[in-house]
């Protein structure tokens, strides 16, 4: 990927109105673009991002049984209706079409689901099941505010599980939660996980997955050597106590809840009547789960817990790139086509080698070069200039050091894979 390419710029600042890291940089390195409060298109670089946060989230679930499927976003008010949520959530977008038909946007998908699987599941022995969808999501949220943390419309993972067996329901959510905090690591982040509704496990469990920040909206009571955490709404434990799983100090801090999982008993089979045959002819009811993970949500949260003030600095699992190359403007002509001919095989040894290359070959001013390479936050920065060619090295510094140091031309591929690996 050539920097000179790359249709979107990056902006000498952020919008005046950006308040939250993820919001400035986001803008300001041209990952998204607002289009209206709480309203966000993700562009090339940011796009990256989501994609490799999808990947993991695709493959966590995939392992632990689920069947991905996509779900219509446009949803039949007969089904709000049905499970009497119509008039009572209050962030559900509707429409009317010229019909006079009045329709739900999805702001999750349990009116859709329910009946879809009803009409494939007849006996006890179609269940377990797991299904999820990575999708749109649309809420009316009155504060649609901090960046892509809290849009009106955002991307969501939101898994659906169903059992005939409480027990059944139990473990599959347990591995669930395990699955959850495998993603969130995967991701680079470490998340906390709360328990919700004072929960006593094997009545209501219910789980929220935080990320520590000062841009959270939850107050939370949190360990910061395991994931132990507690909203303050609830919570039975004071900072300065010990965690009660690990024993270190817990502090009060704040957080973002980048995910979601609880037992929807059988509220909505219940509602749309889906009930299968048992072994021995009888009905039985039908256990959900539902699993929610908030996707853009999470990008911008993994903004939040990792920059400093000059950019972002992205986890080397979901960055845009694995490493940024920036050719430096040399004196004269002949010098600038040597470096520019380093820089090239450089770029071709590790793009043949499946490493993700973003090159910065324009003419800009090094200020301007090195700045941006910060904005943008890949991992790890390869400066080719006049001086390392003479050396037959390139600069290297990873987006988290301070200090670069030079690794001769040869030794660069092998390098590089290492740093990828680690
Ligand atoms: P919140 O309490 O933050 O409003 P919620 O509890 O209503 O979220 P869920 O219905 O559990 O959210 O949705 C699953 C996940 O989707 C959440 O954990 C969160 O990460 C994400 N999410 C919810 N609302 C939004 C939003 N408006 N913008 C972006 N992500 C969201
Ligand atoms: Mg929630």
């Amino acid at each position: 990927m050539k920097m000179s390419q790359l249709f979107t710029k990056t902006k000498k600042s952020a919008p005046a109105d950006a308040e939250t890291a993820n919001a400035k940089f986001l803008q300001q390195a041209g990952f998204v673009y607002q289009e209206m409060a709480g309203v966000y298109s993700w562009l090339p670089l940011g796009l990256r991002v989501l994609r490799k946060v999808e990947t993991i989230i695709r493959q966590e679930m995939n392992a632990i049984g689920g069947q991905e499927l996509f779900l219509t976003a446009l949803q039949s008010k007969e089904n709000w209706l049905t499970t009497q949520r119509w008039d009572d959530v209050d962030v559900l977008f509707k429409l009317q079409s010229q019909t006079g038909k009045e329709y739900a946007l999805g702001p999750t998908a349990e009116e859709v689901i329910t009946p879809l699987v009803q009409s494939f599941t007849h006996s006890y022995k179609d269940l377990p099941l797991a299904v999820y969808q990575i999708q749109t999501k649309f809420r009316d949220e009155l504060r649609a505010k901090s960046g892509v943390l809290r849009g009106r419309e955002f991307l969501m993972k939101d898994m659906y599980s169903f059992h005939t067996d409480r027990q059944n329901f139990l473990e599959f959510y347990e591995k669930a939660k395990e699955a959850y905090l495998r993603i969130y690591e995967r991701c680079g982040v470490s998340a906390k996980v709360t328990e919700s509704s004072g929960g006593s496990f094997s009545k209501n469990p219910s789980h929220e997955f935080q990320i520590e920040t000062a841009a959270g909206e939850d107050d939370l009571i949190l360990c910061r050597n395991c994931t132990f955490a507690q909203n303050t709404e609830i919570a039975t434990k004071q900072s300065g106590e010990p965690c009660p799983d690990c024993g270190k100090e817990l502090a009060a801090s704040k957080g973002i809840e980048v995910g979601n999982i609880f037992d929807l008993s059988s509220r909505f089979t219940d509602a749309f009547g889906f009930t299968v045959t048992g072994e021995e002819g009888e009905k039985k009811t039908i256990y959900m789960g539902c699993y929610g993970i908030g996707v853009s949500r999470l990008v911008g949260s993994i903004v939040e817990a990792s920059h400093d003030e000059r950019g972002m600095i992205w986890p080397k699992s979901i960055a845009p790139a694995h490493v940024h190359i920036t050719t430096l403007n040399a004196k004269d002509k002949e010098s600038q086509d040597r470096i520019m001919q380093a820089s090239e095989e450089v770029q071709e040894k590790l793009i043949s080698n499946g490493i993700e290359v973003l090159w910065d070959e324009r003419s800009n001013s090094i200020g301007e070069k090195l700045a941006d390479a910060d904005l943008i936050g890949i991992p790890l920065r390869i400066i080719v200039s006049e001086k390392t060619l003479k050396e037959g090295s390139v600069e290297w510094k990873a987006r988290t050091e301070t200090e670069s140091h030079l690794v001769k031309f040869e030794d660069v591929l092998e390098q590089v894979q290492s740093f990828v690996a680690e």
